[in-house]
């Protein structure tokens, strides 16, 4: 292919300090110019009176350290909204897709879990340098957070303090009891008396004395705790509060700078109202009180698609969890696993007021794949055949309800777009980011980055109709 020679990225160029920094490309191949022949931080060579940098690691925590905006800072309870981009490409298309929403809402565009960097090959640094290279790309005039999402253990915290994230979700799940759920009064409070007590501070009576017979007063409705609920909400998540007290005091031993989410969207059963407030109420009384709290909420969020069950019952659950974050904190309401789920994003907004943050992963990557289908069509191809027979292992901790036997092996050319849309092949393909970048990696960044811009306008328009109900809150 011809290349029309260097090129400005106009929306980059930035001034900082009587510095001014761009990005300029050359075919596929991106440079950091800077106008000073002497630039401290920097690996690269003086060109005349500029200094040519080359995208490293090293060259992305020096443009962090130069441009403010670029280092991930807290967000506090501003609206929020983490857009986690597994290929390290999307986030050009992600600070279009704010501009043109407006409002005030607050990214994170550097937002992965231990899971994805194990599925995508990254590192912690990985993620948050292509971050930094998309928002100086894009031009994002404003700050950023980094979140470590679903962390489980100390060392998956570790590896994210170490490259600078400033928001960790904490993930209890694996210390979550199910059985609770339906388990005998006398189970329960068997469950509940064995927990480590003294790792809470407390003990079984006192936390009885403490909660027993209050009432929450939730603006137009009042929960009232009795001694069977609180203490099968214990029984389920007393050992889960065990361990995010662990991980919390570990991040606080670190001495960083960070915000914290406490996240249980993926536990069996969707979060009654009680054990809100007993998770909150416990954390609050430890002293780790976090920025936002991701419940499961009822009905079926699963990977990719629409929101399945009934909207009203939803409403009324994000209504008393809001409430309730209102209350016991303020804190934000955390929604996961958010893409596409459009008809959910306007009752969120309201019944939190903007206090609220949204997550969403893997939709850049099935949004990504539209390039791939447009302009490679052999290659979208050996995805979806690829997607279809690893199935049965992408799908492993992730909540799908979709039909493998549904979608064609070899699609024909019109059908293949259409892929995306429709929700049993749109998920297959959606959690199959995994098996398709090891088996396809350099010719599907090849393709993406020969047409940088299709991506960028494609993951921009997905976005904008994430990002309106929100902005309106902002
Ligand atoms: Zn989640």
């Amino acid at each position: 292919m011809l290349s029309p020679g260097p090129a400005v990225v106009a929306d980059s160029v930035v001034r900082h300090a009587g510095v001014t920094y761009w990005l300029e490309r050359d075919g596929t191949t991106k440079t950091l110019v800077i106008d000073r022949a002497a630039t401290r931080g920097f690996d690269g060579e003086v060109a005349g009176r500029t200094f040519r940098a080359p995208l490293t690691s090293a060259n992305a925590l020096a443009l962090r350290t130069a441009l403010p905006g670029l280092a991930p800072v807290k967000l506090g309870l501003a609206t929020s909204v983490g857009f986690g981009d597994r290929l390290g490409l999307c986030t050009p298309g992600h600070v279009a897709a704010l501009r043109a929403a407006g409002g005030q809402i607050k990214p994170v565009f550097a937002q992965q879990s231990i899971r994805e960097m194990g599925r995508t090959g990254r590192t912690p640094r990985n993620v948050l340098d292509d971050a930094t290279w998309g928002t100086f790309q894009g031009g994002w005039p404003g700050v950023v957070g980094a979140d470590a999402d679903h962390l489980h253990t100390t060392e998956d915290i570790d590896r994210c303090v170490e490259a600078g994230y400033s928001f960790y979700t904490l993930d209890p799940n694996d210390h979550v009891n199910p059985e609770a759920e339906h388990a005998s009064p006398a189970r329960c409070e068997e469950l509940a008396r064995a927990l480590d007590w003294a790792a809470l501070e407390s003990s079984y009576e006192q936390f009885l004395s403490t909660y027993s017979g209050r009432t929450l007063d939730l603006e137009n409705s009042a929960i009232t705790l009795d001694d069977a609920a609180l203490i099968r909400a214990m029984a389920k998540y007393g050992a889960a509060l065990v361990q995010t007290l662990r991980l919390y005091r570990h991040l606080v031993a670190t001495r960083r700078d960070f915000e914290f989410e406490v996240a249980v969207d993926e536990t069996d059963y969707p979060t009654k109202p009680v054990e809100h407030v007993v998770i909150l109420s416990e954390l609050k009384r430890l002293g780790a009180s976090p920025i936002s709290f991701a419940p499961r909420f009822v009905g079926g969020f699963e990977k990719g698609v629409e929101y399945i069950g009934n909207l009203a019952e939803l409403r009324d659950d994000f209504e008393v969890h809001a409430a309730i974050a209102r209350v016991l904190g303020p804190y934000k309401l955390s929604l996961h696993s958010g893409s596409d789920k459009f008809s959910t994003y306007p009752l969120i907004a309201a019944a939190t007021r903007g206090l609220v943050h949204l997550k969403t992963a893997g939709t850049s990557w099935a949004e990504a794949l539209r390039v791939i289908a447009r302009y490679d069509p052999e290659l979208f191809r050996g995805v979806v055949a690829l997607s279809i027979r690893e199935f049965a292992t992408n799908r492993q901790s992730y909540r799908l309800g979709c039909d493998v036997s549904a979608i064609p092996v070899r699609p024909r050319a019109a059908e293949l777009d259409d892929l995306l849309t429709r929700p049993d092949s749109r998920q297959v393909l959606h959690v199959g980011y995994g098996a398709a970048l090891r088996a396809y990696h350099d010719r599907l960044y090849e393709c993406w980055t020969a047409h940088e811009d299709d991506l960028t306008e494609i993951i921009r328009d997905h976005f904008v109709k994430h990002l309106a109900p929100f902005a309106e809150w902002a």
